[in-house]
């Protein structure tokens, strides 16, 4: 099986991830958690150009190559073996970033996009995405809060960072069969509740 985290910046993906990555493992679920951009060397070496602000000079369509060319290489090295031995795989971030990150604010042609996502996926849509979805300025407050100093993508104004949260909650509407909005914001434990409860249907637990 493989499970999707979506959300804006702050929204906890991380956070629930490895909360549900545990949770899978203490029931007896072999488990590989990753994430993009990254989750395998060369997609790794991929967003550290991506984040770094190094591949900006490139430009949107540029920079949607690099993520494209990332997640070729995480799937074919992390997530296809994964999934053929059985194990669930956890991903922070997918093809619905890709959607709203690359294809709100910029002017990149949506078919394009759609190309780009078809040739680089071949067929290997999640079995479930969880979209932690947080009001624009909950997300920001809860992003600068970490000790991190923001990258390349980070520093949105709230408009922007509220378009994205559209995006997300259509891509969502758009695909219920694969999709489910959870709320963000309340506490960690909380929101676990729901992640764990929804994940526990579609695994038959
Ligand atoms: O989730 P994480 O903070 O690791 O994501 C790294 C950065 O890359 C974030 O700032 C995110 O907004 C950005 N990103 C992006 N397009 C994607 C995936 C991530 O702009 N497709």
């Amino acid at each position: 099986r493989f499970i999707t985290f979506e959300g804006g910046d702050g929204a906890g993906k991380s956070t629930q991830l490895r909360r549900l990555a545990a949770w899978l493992q203490a029931r007896g679920h072999s488990v590989v958690a990753t994430r993009e951009p990254g989750g395998s060397p060369a997609a790794e070496a991929i967003r550290g150009l991506l984040l770094s602000g190094r591949a900006k000079p490139l430009g949107a369509l540029g920079e949607t190559y690099l993520f494209a060319a990332a997640r070729i290489d995480h799937l074919a090295e992390t997530i296809e073996p994964a999934l053929a031995s059985g194990a669930i795989v956890l991903c922070d971030r997918f093809i619905d970033s890709t959607r709203v990150y690359q294809g709100i604010g910029g002017d990149l042609d949506p078919a394009v996009l759609a190309a780009i996502e078809a040739a680089t996926i071949a067929g290997r849509l999640p079995d479930l995405t969880l979209v932690l979805d947080l009001a624009a300025e909950r997300g920001q407050q809860r992003a600068r809060a970490r000790s991190d100093t923001p990258d390349r993508f980070e520093s949105a104004d709230l408009p922007l960072l509220e378009a994205r949260r559209q995006g997300f909650l259509a891509i969502a509407a758009a695909e219920p069969a694969r999709c489910t909005v959870i709320d963000a914001d309340r506490d960690a434990d909380a929101v676990f509740a729901d992640v764990a409860s929804r994940v526990a249907e579609l695994l038959g637990l």
